[in-house]
């Protein structure tokens, strides 16, 4: 069935009145984003709402990707009429006969007239366009209490829009509206899913990795790369910093407590992060931990661990069953990728039995015996390599950022 226009409605966020103009701003933006590969898509924008005209692109293909828009909670498919009688009624009697019709479906009509010129109420108008509907559709039955199709009629000084099913979108707060945060990420199935979590709440995200050359491959950073890239379909535009730890890691072999190697270089992850946040203003760090998943993330692993920081730390998985983190993989699409067999610089030089209770006065006196490791931490810091993936593809220098065509927009 050919429609006119998306109806995309925002969510929570709209309650909050001084966030809001920011908050809509950030929305448009991000819906912007994701329209451009359909050039004749427009957008019109209104207090609250927002709608996608068509202008001939496929409603379904746009649904797709609008669906992933953070802050949207659902999205409507609108017909468009003349602002006429006639008209308002040829539509919704062809717009109804479309649907999924079975006996005794209920429905009823609400109408809304926006602009107060226009000859009958919305009252009338329940009745002008309900009546025919029944006439046309026998086995239509009015039922006002949560009926199986509200019919909406939105009347406006030239156009009356025509909606009735609404898609679910994913909800949260719009991109970047919540400030920004650090991800680590790894190259596993959690991080990721962490990290789309933490979008969906409006944070900005930077990504993080370490990598352990020789002891890790080029492939496993290509994944991480690959991750991110997947990650920046959501996003727009991500940055992933990718920081040398062989040095650092390789400081805390051969001291006899293999079974604190994880506790230590978690610890030596967070602060070389936090020296990074600090330079990106960044005000968190997200992890990829869930509770009791393995030795590092029992409480008291947490807690020696995150002493480490004085960044607060984001766990968005903490409390989630790891099946359930499959399942937003395989959502985000992020899953097949994750299951590739690369080796992580973590999974390489653990021990056969890491702690799940370390100590942390015996931890930060063997960090403290360590003479070298504020300076090896700066060095990693200092020989990162940052790049920027935007909307599935990795930039690369010359590429000018600002190029971008400018997607047609309109306020009333
Ligand atoms: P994931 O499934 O995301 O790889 P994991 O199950 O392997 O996590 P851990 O290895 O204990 O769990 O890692 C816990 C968290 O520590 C990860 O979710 C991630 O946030 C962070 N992390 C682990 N390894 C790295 C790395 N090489 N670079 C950056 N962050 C890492
Ligand atoms: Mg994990």
């Amino acid at each position: 069935m050919t429609y006119d226009m998306l109806l995309l409605r925002f969510g929570e966020f709209t309650l909050k009145g001084r966030n809001r103009n920011r908050f809509e701003k950030s929305m448009l933006n991000h819906v912007k984003s994701v329209i451009r590969p359909f050039p004749k898509a427009k957008i019109l924008k209104e207090y609250g709402r927002m709608y996608v005209e068509l202008n001939g692109e496929s409603p379904d293909a746009l649904i797709e990707v609008l669906r992933k828009v953070f802050g949207l909670v659902s999205i409507s498919p609108v017909r468009v009429c003349p602002s006429e009688l006639d008209a308002i009624i040829e539509t919704a009697v062809d717009f109804i006969g479309k649907s999924q019709l079975s006996d005794n479906t209920t429905f009823k009509v609400n109408a809304r007239r926006v602009w107060k010129k226009f000859p009958h109420s919305s009252h009338e108008m329940n009745h002008l366009i309900g009546s025919p509907l029944l006439r046309t559709y026998p086995q239509l039955k009015v039922q006002v209490r949560n009926p199986q199709i509200e019919l909406k009629v939105e009347i406006r000084e030239d156009l009356t829009y025509l909606f009735h099913e609404a898609v679910s979108a994913v909800g949260g707060y719009p991109l970047g509206s919540n400030g920004k945060a650090m991800l680590l990420l790894s190259g596993g199935i959690d991080s990721p899913v962490a990290a789309w979590s933490a979008m969906r709440r409006g944070l900005e995200v930077e990504c993080v990795h370490f990598y352990s050359y020789p002891y890790t491959s080029q492939q496993a950073k290509d994944k991480v790369i690959e991750l991110t890239k997947i990650l920046s379909n959501y996003a727009g535009r991500i940055k992933l910093h990718l920081v040398p730890f062989t040095d650092v890691q390789t400081s805390f072999t051969g001291l006899g407590q293999d079974n604190l190697m994880i506790t230590l270089m978690r610890r030596a992850m967070l602060r070389i992060t936090t020296m990074i946040a600090e330079r990106e203003n960044a005000l968190a760090i997200v992890t990829g931990d869930s509770l009791g998943q393995v030795a590092s993330q029992t409480l008291p692993s947490m807690n020696v661990i995150g002493k480490a920081t004085d960044l607060p730390i984001l766990r968005p998985l903490v409390m989630m069953d790891k099946n359930d983190i499959i399942n937003l993989a395989k959502e985000i699409g992020t899953f097949e990728t994750s299951i590739l067999p690369f080796e992580d610089c973590c999974t390489l030089f653990v021990p056969k039995s890491p702690t799940t209770n370390p100590n942390l006065r015996i931890v930060e006196s063997i960090e403290s015996s360590l003479v070298d490791l504020p300076e090896k931490l700066q060095i990693a810091v200092e020989n990162k390599e940052t790049i920027i993936l935007k909307n599935g593809k990795q930039m690369t220098k010359g590429d000018n950022e600002s190029q971008d065509e400018v997607v047609k927009e309109e306020w009333f």
